[in-house]
């Protein structure tokens, strides 16, 4: 009997099975509070047709308010979790939301990981992972179906009817499917009234169910040649193929330079992945969804989804749902695609693995590398991390064998990486020689280069006109009233802006400090640097890439289109035109200010301005006319500067690897940032310093790491680490210190072994006290610390 019982439990989904059991109960979560999971009766009607996966409206509270929630669970009295339910305690399922689980039972395991790992309820993880306009039934109509009803057909003699009524009922019963009124009248050549007369009479049976609207495209595709691979591109090939033949998750990190051909690797994996009957999806920074990549993908696959941002809702939801009927081959996407719903998944990829907008920014705090990590461990495929500047994570994984690493070390065609030459801007302004934001070397490079027919892309970091407006009489900046951050003047619109919350004022005139009318505008922007490049190459059209000049729908693709075609000679922009650009013919880039990410609190840094220069380096030299490389700086000899001039990626990750050791940091230890905010400052403060005091009474904190902490120091006097596991940083005031209106205060979590740390964040998410207009946010594996 006991045998039997547990094959019955093993069994697939065996609440269908289970008509005859006492009761079925649904385990269900919620994307708002209270989070559950709460249980409820599944009631008789509803048996069967409710699986985890499917939202369910359901009773909360004394007042029984209805809600959506999700079902994650439906338990039954022969299951394993039996005894956790009360059933003559619960309330009953109202209405099932879904006729399909919209997430499969492999993505609600992996929200369960991510709701853990992020420190995220479950229910607001899922509603990351199943988009908003697949929730919403964007694209679909709620539809009548007609079935013949055997009762009726076995009668039809006795019945009165139109011949018209008695030929559409016949076709209904030898119909294979259900149809709907208007697809019946079609059939039988009549209009809508003798069908509507039937349903009327009840001599049919009428179910409703959602379908497809309108039906979208999938990107169009054309077909073209492979290259012939080189020998280091067929290499890496082969690796990844035999790990697609083992069957088990493996990371591989395909370290390839700019320019080295590592998309075409990852295209003839996908060839590979397609031969094996299954589909990939390929993750890349959102700012490289250009027609660029897209036309790469779609040139070789027949069906490929790239789902981008730009996306309506309707062509989004649509998207989805043919991933998940398994017709598409390759899902490209930003960081959400690592969601795709792909029913025979093959492999991920995760392009640029080093970027930052791979970690989502709001809860669930996600990585999309570690999801994708994570997915593909649990699918047993393996996950390819590509990038010229691979993330420290990713490097420390792959030196101790925790991942596979294969190196693209050349150029196609053996073409030279360009010649990085660093420009001392000290020298440059203190002698006068030049003026504006270009300097007088990079003016000499871009004319030549202009001259001679190729192009110039320059590099600002910040956007708007001038990035200061400060008073001449009192010196005081101009701050944005809600956060700690200065102003940037947007010439163009006549404002001043803050670029954190975007509070916009008209242009001042006056200090509204002291009221002296002497404002100064100073700092160079995107923006004025345009005008400046106007102005010294009058005959050469720019295009400039910014998030402000960006805003409108494919504004982005129709000025690199202009810049590719020739039309434009510069385009000069933020960091969206640093990465993955292909154009041959740019034979200089100019970085206006390689420091403007050097000197923020924060200990990746020097990893973004290496990252940075390396990737903006990569855009030149990729014809055969060559290329090379300008970086203006006011620290030459930063290493993360001198190592990227050297494309020394080697050195740099070993100095900076030696560093983080040194100091704890990532990717040596775990850290989890608590941000505490508040529009009142006293009370953020005061909740911060509880924290920091309940973090360091944790009963689980060792004596030593408690005598570190205390002496507050992690290397001795001989630059030994004598950290021996965890320790707190703060509580101190963030670096932003006020962001819309909120004071900000943070403090690190830092230790060695990560269950501990998750042990250690419970801790205190579970016995903070709670305090009026005071919020705190738990930030697992942070990525940026302002
Ligand atoms: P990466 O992604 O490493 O920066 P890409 O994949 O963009 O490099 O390749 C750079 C250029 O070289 C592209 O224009 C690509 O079409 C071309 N390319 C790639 N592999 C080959 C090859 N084996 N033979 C010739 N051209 C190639
Ligand atoms: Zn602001």
């Amino acid at each position: 009997m006991d045998e039997q019982q547990s094959l019955f439990d093993t069994a697939p989904a065996p609440w269908v099975l289970d008509d005859a059991a006492d009761w079925l109960a649904a385990r269900v979560v919620f994307a708002q509070t209270p989070f559950g999971p709460y249980d409820y009766l599944i009631p008789g009607d509803l048996r069967g047709r409710l699986q985890p996966g499917q939202r369910v409206a359901v009773p909360l509270g004394r007042g029984n308010r209805r809600l959506i929630g999700w079902c994650i669970e439906v338990i039954s009295p022969r299951g394993e979790r039996a005894a956790t339910v009360r059933p003559d305690r619960l309330k009953p399922v109202e209405q099932i939301t879904d006729e399909q689980p919209l997430a499969t039972a492999g993505l609600l395991e992996l929200g369960q990981w991510i709701s853990q790992r992020w420190h995220c309820p479950l229910g607001v993880t899922l509603e990351t992972i199943v988009p908003v306009a697949v929730r919403d039934f964007s694209n679909t109509r709620e539809t009548v179906f007609l079935e013949s009803d055997p009762e009726v057909t076995a009668r039809l003699d006795q019945l009165k009817l139109s011949p018209v009524q008695r030929r559409a009922l016949e076709h209904l019963r030898d119909s294979p499917e259900s149809l709907t009124a208007a697809e019946l009248a079609n059939a039988v050549g009549c209009s809508a009234g003798p069908v509507m007369a039937l349903r009327k009479k009840g001599l049919v049976r009428q179910t409703t169910a959602r379908v497809e609207q309108r039906s979208h495209e999938l990107a169009p595709s054309s077909s073209q040649e492979d290259h012939r691979l080189n020998a280091d591109q067929s290499a890496a090939l082969q690796t990844i193929v035999e790990s697609l033949r083992k069957n088990r998750q493996e990371t591989i990190l395909l370290h390839g330079v700019t320019g080295s051909g590592k998309t075409e690797v990852y295209i003839r994996a996908i060839q590979q992945v397609i031969e094996f009957g299954r589909a990939s999806i390929v993750l890349v920074p959102e700012i490289s969804l250009t027609p660029q990549t897209r036309r790469r993908f779609c040139e070789r696959f027949e069906r490929v989804a790239v789902l981008h941002s730009n996306l309506t809702a309707a062509e989004r939801a649509w998207h989805w749902r043919q991933i998940a009927s398994g017709s598409v081959q390759v899902v490209i996407g930003a960081r959400s695609a690592v969601f795709a719903p792909v029913p025979h998944l093959g492999m991920i990829v995760l392009d640029e693995e080093h970027d930052g907008s791979f970690k989502q920014d709001s809860a669930p705090r996600y990585h999309a590398r570690d999801v994708a990590r994570e997915r593909s461990r649990r699918e047993g495929v393996p996950l390819i991390l590509g990038s010229a500047t691979p993330s420290l994570e990713s490097w420390r994984l792959a030196h101790e064998q925790q991942s596979t690493i294969v190196e693209l070390p050349r150029r196609i065609m053996n073409l030279p990486l360009p010649i990085v030459t660093t420009i001392d801007l000290r020298g440059e302004f203190a002698s006068r020689r030049s003026r504006g934001a270009i300097s007088r070397p990079l003016h000499a490079a871009m004319h030549e280069a202009l001259l001679d027919g190729g192009q110039v892309i320059l590099l600002l970091n910040r956007r708007g006109f001038s990035t200061t407006v400060q008073c001449r009489a009192c010196g005081k900046a101009r701050y944005c009233p809600d956060c700690a951050i200065a102003m940037t003047h947007h010439k163009d619109r006549k404002q001043i802006v803050c670029h954190y919350c975007d509070h916009r004022e008209p242009e001042p005139v006056v200090c509204s400090e002291c009221g002296a009318a002497r404002l100064d505008f100073w700092g160079v922007g995107t923006q004025r640097l345009q005008q400046e490049v106007e102005a010294r190459f009058p005959d050469y059209p720019c295009v400039r890439m910014d998030t402000d000049s960006m805003r409108r729908p494919g504004s982005h693709e129709a000025a690199l289109e202009s810049f590719r075609a020739g039309e434009k000679k510069i385009l000069l922009g933020t960091q969206m035109i640093a990465k993955g650009l292909d154009f041959p013919n740019v034979t200089v880039v100019g970085v206006v200010n390689a420091d403007t990410s050097l000197h923020f609190e924060d200990f990746r840094a020097g990893e973004r301005t290496f990252t940075l220069i390396t990737q903006v380096a990569g855009r030149t030299g990729r014809g055969p006319r060559g290329g090379r490389v300008l970086v203006q700086t006011f620290s030459p000899e930063h290493p993360a500067i001198v190592a990227a001039s050297r494309h020394d990626y080697a050195t740099f990750a070993k100095t900076e690897m030696e560093s983080r050791r040194q100091w704890c940091q990532p990717p040596f230890r775990w850290w989890a940032r608590f941000v505490v905010r508040s529009p009142n400052e006293s009370r953020a403060r005061e909740m911060a310093r509880q924290l920091g005091e309940l973090a360091r009474q944790w009963p689980e904190l060792d004596a030593e790491s408690r005598v570190i902490d205390a002496e507050s120091r992690v290397i001795d006097a001989g630059s030994r680490v004598i950290d021996a596991g965890s320790r707190v940083m703060g509580p101190a005031e963030a670096p932003i210190t006020k962001l819309r209106g909120e004071y900000r205060f943070h403090l690190v979590l830092q230790s060695a072994d990560e269950a501990y740390l998750h042990r250690w964040i419970s801790h205190l998410e579970n016995s903070a006290p709670e305090v009026d207009e005071v919020r705190f946010i738990v930030d697992f594996d942070p990525q940026e610390m302002l």
